[in-house]
């Protein structure tokens, strides 16, 4: 899944450096992971192929990094928790709201699938280049979506999970709608301040939820 990311700029860190690089970063996020699995995924994904090209020697820092357009990548270890709360199982359909450059999408995809992941990001720009760059590192089956997450995704519903990578005032109703009962939704909610929270969809259609902590992502756009 590695293409010629390492190598086709001209000069720049040989790919092998890539790799050492990326596993010193998984070193460093898996004493916050408990599924293994998530872990290999990460080992799975190029990130240095999903950040702008003057930002590659940093992509296997453990920090966010800038994407363009105001928003950012999370920090690995961010998505490495976010993978291990939704407790996500193969074959699983999975939708994403904030698709940024794809990278999170990629990880979800080396766990559930590539044909069950659906992202939807509200930038134009940021969707056709995510589009793109999955497309060329591999992932062509993950199916990105321009417009607004808040409306989630209603073709492909119903889902077995969604995450947000943007912070949203609370899980819109749409979104919500869309997960199957027992289905798990993960969110930063909140603006200024904000919590990441999981949350159960039961029989009844409410949520049971679970805080996980002070968060800081980018905020909901639109
Ligand atoms: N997960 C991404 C990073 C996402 S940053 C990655 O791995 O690269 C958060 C993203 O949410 C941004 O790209 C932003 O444009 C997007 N976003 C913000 N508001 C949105 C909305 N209402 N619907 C869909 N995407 C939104």
């Amino acid at each position: 899944m590695f293409g010629n990311f390492g190598s086709s700029s001209g000069p720049g860190p040989d790919p092998d450096d890539f790799e050492a690089a990326r596993e010193q970063m998984i070193r460093t996020v898996a004493p916050r992971v408990d599924d293994d699995r998530v872990l290999e995924a990460m080992e799975s994904v190029p990130r240095h192929a999903f950040v702008p090209s003057n930002r590659r020697d940093s992509a296997y820092e453990d920090r966010p990094l800038p994407i363009g357009d105001g928003q950012t990548i999370s920090a690995p270890h961010m998505v490495a928790i976010m993978a291990d709360e939704l407790d996500l199982e193969d074959d699983e359909d999975v939708l994403e709201i904030g698709t940024g450059r794809g990278y999170h999408a990629a990880v979800t995809a080396e766990i559930v699938g590539e044909e069950n992941v659906y992202t939807v990001e509200y930038g134009e720009e940021l969707a056709e280049r995510a589009r793109e760059r999955l497309a060329d590192v591999g992932y062509e089956g993950i199916a990105v979506r321009t417009g607004d997450g808040r409306e989630g995704w209603a073709e492909h519903a119903p889902y077995d999970a969604a995450y947000f990578t943007c912070a949203a005032p609370d899980f819109p109703d749409s979104v919500v709608e869309q997960v199957r009962s027992g289905g798990r939704l993960l969110a930063p909610i909140g603006s200024r301040t904000q919590t990441l929270v999981e949350a159960t969809k039961r029989d009844d259609g409410r949520l049971e939820r679970t805080d996980h902590g002070g968060v800081r992502f980018v905020e909901l756009r639109g």
